[in-house]
């Protein structure tokens, strides 16, 4: 047992009464200490935000999502490499995944990002938005929707934490008649994911929870 596979642990045994994946964000992160959590623990996909980090890191035994925000021009370096592209907020985007999902002869399963806090210079649309983004995806042959995420402000109060997480799962479960194919709600990382899990969150991200403090 490391610190890590421990602290994997007592998050799963806080989590018990939740039915929920944990994704390792793995930024900063060596390859050593991923494969550490993904050998033994049960977590089983690496989450990277970084194109560049993800390039280094890459292992195709290990199951990998992006969780970052995402330049259109770095899309071909992730292309069928990764389970869930999490963060897709733009037609732009959209537009790159499909033709890379394309080329690499996959369907990419990716989740609208959803900019909770309406934060100024933040990826992620505004819940008013997102259905009407979901509307254009399915004009996309390599695109499947596979659901909603939202990173919370890190200055969030409580009650503004589940303010936030409430209404993404109040609008994740809104749409589940149109879109009968979603499933994931990606919300919740190391400072505030029983919050985020009490409200409804189904994935959740964590980073230092497990590892520690990033240097
Ligand atoms: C870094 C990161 C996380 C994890 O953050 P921690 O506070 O280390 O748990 C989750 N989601 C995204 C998009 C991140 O960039």
């Amino acid at each position: 047992m490391s610190f890590a596979t421990d602290n994997v642990e007592r998050i799963l045994n806080s989590l018990e009464r939740y039915n929920v994946e944990i994704v390792a964000a793995t930024k900063t992160r060596s390859i050593g200490e991923i494969s550490d959590i993904i050998n033994n623990t049960p977590v089983k996909v690496a989450g990277e935000n970084r194109v560049q980090e993800f390039v280094e890191k890459y292992a195709p035994e290990i199951t990998w999502d992006f969780i970052g925000q995402l330049q259109t021009n770095k899309v071909k370096q992730i292309a069928g490499k990764v389970r869930l592209i999490h963060s897709v907020d733009r037609i732009s985007l959209l537009e790159t995944v499909n033709k890379e999902a394309g080329k690499a002869g996959i369907i990419q399963d990716i989740l609208i990002e959803i900019n909770g806090g309406r934060e100024e210079n933040k990826g992620g649309l505004f819940l008013e938005d997102v259905e009407l983004f979901a509307q254009k995806v399915k004009e996309y042959r390599n695109v499947r929707l596979a659901g909603l995420m939202t990173v919370a402000p890190p200055d969030c109060t409580r009650d503004g934490l589940e303010k936030i997480f409430k209404s993404a799962y109040a609008l994740f479960c809104g749409m589940k008649n149109e879109y009968p194919e979603i499933s994931k709600l990606s919300m919740g990382m190391s400072g505030d994911y029983m919050i985020a899990a009490d409200c409804g969150a189904n994935l959740l991200r964590l980073g230092r929870v497990i590892f520690g403090e990033r240097k």
